[in-house]
């Protein structure tokens, strides 16, 4: 059995169904803060799926999963906060939910002798961008809370590794785009501050801000690396299977390797859309690098794994989750 923290969110319940589409047995803890009942209701519709409510700043609400589920044999790991503005204003939160939730996890598979994790970083571990696309070898500098959360829970599986055998596959998401082929899961923010959701949500009573249109690009607009959130759940099966398969303590990049522009990506969504969406150009937003694209190579190599689906694909499945979305 394995089980899956934060899989009521956005990247864990589509690697949830994933799972379950393998015949998978899967336990879902969540607390509900951001993550959504509905979603859980879903997914039941793929297989055998359990869910606990709980906290893992609690460290007996995530004690108690494992004392009750003897069967569970590896972990994987989004609950988070993913902010990185509003880490900024309050990182006791974050550094409170992401690393000592997480310590408190780590510390109960110990006890219960689990020792494979798959876990979802970041490409905000990385920093501002000294070359790209960015590789795994790139510093990691980061320039935000946020950042500093996910690295220091990088740095916390290495030693513990070294220390206690424990083996962990660290997943560097670049930009996350799109829902599963049959829209019954997708994105769902709230505040959602994320492009593709923000283009497609935009009316004529609330324009769609585009943040910064002066930088150093082709087009004046940020580029960044939209990979499928479908590829990325299946990047997750592939590091379980290799964790499985004895692999060692490692990290890789998940993204395209190809860089769109906002506006670019404003442009496939009027396509989808197949209408005019309203726009107000808007100056920066802080903290936001020019270009943000992902080396894959390694992950392509070692996990055996491809993106294969397309920008105008996320944008065609993250449109008919909006829609469906704006019935619940
Ligand atoms: N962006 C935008 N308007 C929005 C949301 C995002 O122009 O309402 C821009 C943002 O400035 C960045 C890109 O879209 O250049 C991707 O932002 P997002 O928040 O989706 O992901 P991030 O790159 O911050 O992880």
């Amino acid at each position: 059995m394995i089980l899956v923290t934060g899989g009521a969110g956005y990247v864990g319940s589509h690697t949830v169904m994933a799972l379950l589409k393998q015949g998978e047995d899967v336990i879902v803890f969540d607390s509900l803060e951001l993550g959504h009942i509905e979603i859980i209701e879903t997914l039941k519709q793929y297989g055998n799926l359990k869910f606990v409510k709980g906290n893992l700043k609690n460290i007996d609400d995530i004690r108690g999963v494992f004392m009750l589920n003897k069967n569970i044999d590896s972990v994987i790991h989004f609950a988070a906060y993913s902010q990185v503005a509003e880490s900024m204003i309050n990182p006791q939160k974050y550094y409170y939910n992401n690393v000592y939730g997480t310590l408190n996890l780590l510390n109960a598979m110990l006890e219960f002798n689990v020792k494979k994790i798959v876990f979802s970083s970041t490409a905000a571990t990385y920093g501002e961008p000294v070359y790209t696309p960015i590789d795994e070898k790139h510093q990691q500098i980061p320039i935000n809370p946020y950042g500093n959360t996910k690295l220091f829970v990088e740095k916390i599986m290495d030693d513990y590794d070294k220390a206690y055998g424990l083996k962990s596959v660290r997943l560097r998401y670049f930009n996350v785009a799109g829902a599963d082929s049959g829209a019954k899961i997708g994105e769902w923010h709230n505040p959602e501050t994320h492009l593709i959701p923000n283009i497609l949500k935009a009316s004529a009573e609330k324009s769609f801000k585009m943040f910064g249109t002066d930088y150093n690009t082709s087009d004046g607009t940020c580029i960044r690396d939209y990979i499928n959130v479908e590829d990325l759940a299946d990047a997750h099966l592939k590091a379980l299977e290799y964790l499985n398969n004895g692999g060692e303590t490692n990290y890789f990049n998940i993204g395209t390797k190809d860089g769109n522009s906002v506006k670019q990506v404003f442009t496939a969504c009027e396509n989808i859309k197949g209408t005019a969406i309203p726009v107000e150009l808007c100056p920066r937003r802080s903290g936001d690098p020019a270009i943000l694209v992902a080396d894959n190579e390694k992950a392509k190599k070692i996990l055996n794994w491809t993106p294969k689906n397309s920008l105008e694909y996320s944008v065609e499945t993250a449109y008919k989750w909006e829609k469906a979305l704006s019935l619940k």
